[in-house]
């Protein structure tokens, strides 16, 4: 089946997915859930955490504040927002924009997981404490797991079923919106996401 077919399919499933405790909210605000945008063939995936209050209105991932300095970080390493793939561990807006709970991770991580292995990233940037945990935890890297504060910006080497896959863990953009110095050390972590793209990247025969 097509890539993009696969793709719709988990968008209808969570479109639909009743059982979910935001499901309620999301459809009393005439909200959409947000399943993620970019490349279907993207080598860089970026996993936020969930939905804010723009992006639950829009359906669009990182629209909002945090998508602005996304933007800018991405400008930085000339990386365009097409080219990668942009989603979020929970797929639908956590009232007041709390943090995610257990349960809901655990309800919307499959989907995360099916857009894994439709995509196939090379390199997966975990923006947040949230998607660090549960990218490290559930792909082999729970030795390595540690706080945010220590590992951001330190590439970590797994494997995935379709390959060998780079994970970075990374500040999420909402650190640096009022806090220059932040932005200032996120800019340094995305450096390494040129450096890893350089990496993976593959030669193109020659003729
Ligand atoms: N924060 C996130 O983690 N994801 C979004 O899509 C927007 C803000």
């Amino acid at each position: 089946m097509e890539k993009s077919q696969q793709l719709k399919e988990i968008r209808d499933e969570v479109w639909n997915l009743k059982e979910s405790p935001l499901y309620e909210e999301r459809t009393k605000n005439n909200a959409y859930p947000v399943i993620g945008e970019g490349s279907h063939s993207a080598s860089v995936m970026f996993i936020g955490e969930a939905p804010g209050k723009n992006e639950a209105a829009t359906g669009k991932p990182f629209c909002g504040r945090s998508g602005q300095v996304l933007d800018q970080l991405l400008k930085h390493i000339d990386l365009d927002r097409k080219d990668v793939y942009v989603t979020n561990i929970v797929k639908d807006r956590p009232t007041n924009n709390r943090d995610p709970k257990t349960d809901e991770i655990e309800l919307y991580a499959p989907f995360l997981d099916r857009q894994i292995e439709i995509i196939q990233p090379k390199i997966i940037v975990t923006l947040g404490r949230f998607s660090m945990e549960y990218i490290m935890k559930r792909y082999g890297l729970e030795k390595e797991f540690d706080s945010i504060s220590k590992i951001h910006g330190r590439k970590f080497e797994t494997k995935f079923s379709y390959g060998k896959v780079l994970v970075l863990p990374l500040y999420h953009p909402a650190v640096a919106v009022y806090n220059n110095n932040m932005l200032d050390d996120l800019k340094k972590d995305f450096e390494v996401i040129d450096l890893l793209v350089k990496e993976t990247h593959e030669p193109k025969p020659l003729f």
